[in-house]
């Protein structure tokens, strides 16, 4: 008596399917490690996920079986990733900058079967081998290649095993809800947890992540991904970009700011994806070569905060507009983006700028709420004011860890996100640390991000960390820890003095310590931990 819909399952291989389909002479263009460009386009990464689905298929692996990736972003990469999905295994990207340990705690909790690498992870797969034994294959992403081989002489050659593989494969219809994708948390405190992304979750955050208020992508889009795969799917580029029919321009291991700049100019990349720190010397990078980066009318920020100062440069110097988002990798990762909403249309442009620098609001799929977690987690109001702790639910968050047996949510089916936030009545969110990096001083709490971002706004500061030191006193203080700009000199007196008039009194840091590097965790993030070990007890 009732009509119905068809159903379909959500599918990643679809996404490539649809690329192929009808964006077929659509460019991938990928940086080799040798620095040479490979140029193929969505047919041909169809075809050759296919050849690898072939390959994958003689294994005789379980549905559901994990095979890993050591990979930077590049066509083999993709259609590595694609294969693996598409035909019901897992993918589960490795993020190459974990210590040893932390690759060996990883690849066993995962119980990985295969491994796909690049060329230049030879020396980090030898030194962790004898840990993994739960490795049946290691497969370099590669043509033949001698020193390879006699480094690592189990390893078999991408090019050759796929070279035979017929280029016809029909993907299985599987469940949506099965398993699609696996990526580990950076683990700052205890062991990395694994986040099993399902093909559903997966193509929903697609969906939510192309529209115009979130990435505002379409076919006429060239991306430039620098966010690297193993980073929670380089945030989905490469889902978005099959969605939309985007060209896709890979930029292998080359992430310094000079390649980029060549990147962007030489293919005419017009939004790009990355960490703030990434940003920073891509910055640095365009104005010694005079770039003003024609083609990028936009950059996706996220990852940590992007300083206030760094959306004024991208808009002032480069005519690019910089949509800040926040997300995790238990968010798949989007939860929040920045964009005005209608009724900011009429605001003076200082008032927008204002509005562009929080981290934005929630796309249809996720809900966000503020609790008082030191009180029975009592929600807060959405008054942009009251700061507490941000839980979040949607359709690609996070249920429970990979292999954990206990639900990762709290009582009311909240998942806890760790960050300290105020949010405003649109659910414009502002974060203001994450609640470990919180300073508390005689009581009150200081942001340590807002202090970084004074800092960052000064000319002759590259790079800021503010860290909570210890206090006799106060219990905690705040210290920064800062990297000068090549362009000048600058005196702890007069950064200290800068923060004058722009914060309370009490909240200005104790001290300032100049360093040449500040340390990055494995996806680009300041590693404030490693600093409040090295610089903690400097006010005792
Ligand atoms: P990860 O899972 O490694 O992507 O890290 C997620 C964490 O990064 C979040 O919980 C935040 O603490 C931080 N983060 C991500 N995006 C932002 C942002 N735009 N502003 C501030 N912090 C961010």
């Amino acid at each position: 008596m009732y009509g119905q819909m068809m159903y379909q399952p959500l599918l990643v291989s679809s996404l490539l399917e649809h690329a192929a389909n009808y964006h077929a002479d659509t460019p991938i263009i990928s940086k080799n490690t040798d620095g040479s460009m490979h140029h193929t386009d969505w047919a041909g990464i169809s075809s050759r996920a296919k050849q690898c689905a072939n390959f994958l298929k003689s294994l005789h692996l379980e549905q559901g079986d994990r095979i890993a990736t050591l990979a930077w972003n590049n066509h083999r990469h993709i259609e590595t990733w694609y294969a693996i999905s598409g035909s019901g295994y897992v993918c589960h990207t490795i993020n190459p900058r974990l210590f040893p340990e932390q690759l060996i705690y990883i690849i066993q909790d995962a119980q990985d079967k295969v491994l796909f690498f690049d060329q230049t992870f030879v020396p980090l797969i030898n030194a962790i081998k004898k840990h993994i034994p739960n490795i049946e294959l290691f497969i370099c992403l590669d043509t033949y290649n001698e020193s390879v081989k006699e480094a690592l002489p189990e390893t078999v050659f991408y090019e050759e095993l796929i070279q035979s593989q017929s280029g016809h494969f029909d993907w299985p219809e599987l469940d949506e809800l099965c398993a699609s994708s696996l990526c580990y948390t950076s683990g700052t405190t205890g062991n990395p947890k694994g986040v099993l992304y399902s093909h559903r979750s997966t193509l929903l955050h697609t969906f939510a992540s192309c529209l115009p208020d979130s990435l505002n992508l379409s076919s006429k889009d060239i991306m430039l991904p620098v966010v690297p795969m193993f980073h929670v799917h380089a945030w989905g580029s490469p889902y978005v970009a099959a969605m939309m029919g985007c060209s896709l321009i890979l930029p292998g291991s080359a992430l310094d700011g000079d390649s980029l700049v060549q990147l962007i100019d030489q293919y005419k990349v017009t939004v790009s994806l990355g960490v703030p720190t990434i940003w920073q010397s891509l910055i640095s990078s365009a104005k010694k070569l005079n770039s003003t980066l024609p083609s990028l009318n936009r950059n996706v920020v996220g990852g940590s905060a992007c300083p206030p100062s760094m959306i004024e440069t991208f808009k002032t110097d480069f005519n690019c507009d910089t949509i800040h988002a926040w997300g995790m990798t238990e968010a798949s990762p989007l939860g929040t983006v920045n964009h005005l909403k209608g009724k900011h249309l009429n605001l003076s442009k200082t008032e927008q700028f204002n509005v562009r620098l929080s981290q934005g609001r929630p796309p249809f799929g996720i809900r966000i709420r503020l609790v008082d977690a030191e009180n029975d987690n009592k929600p807060l109001s959405n008054n942009g004011i009251e700061t507490g702790n941000l839980q979040i639910q949607g359709h690609w968050i996070v249920n429970r860890y990979y292999g954990q047996e206990n639900i990762a949510l709290t009582e009311d089916g909240w998942f806890d996100t760790g960050d300290i936030a105020s949010m405003n009545q649109d659910g414009f969110l502002n974060i203001s640390d994450r609640a470990k990096d919180l300073i508390k001083s005689g009581g009150e709490w200081i942001s340590s991000v807002e202090l970084e971002n004074i800092a960052m706004a000064h000319p002759k500061i590259d790079m800021a960390a503010v860290i909570a030191a210890y206090h006799p006193r106060w219990d905690e203080r705040p210290v920064v820890i800062a990297v000068k700009s090549t362009t000048g000199q600058i005196t702890e007196t007069e950064l200290l003095e800068f923060y004058q008039d722009k914060i309370a009194k009490w909240q200005i840091p104790d001290k300032v310590i100049f360093v040449d590097a500040i340390p990055l965790s494995g996806t680009g993030k300041m590693l404030k931990r490693k600093l409040r070990e090295d610089y903690g007890n400097t006010l005792i």
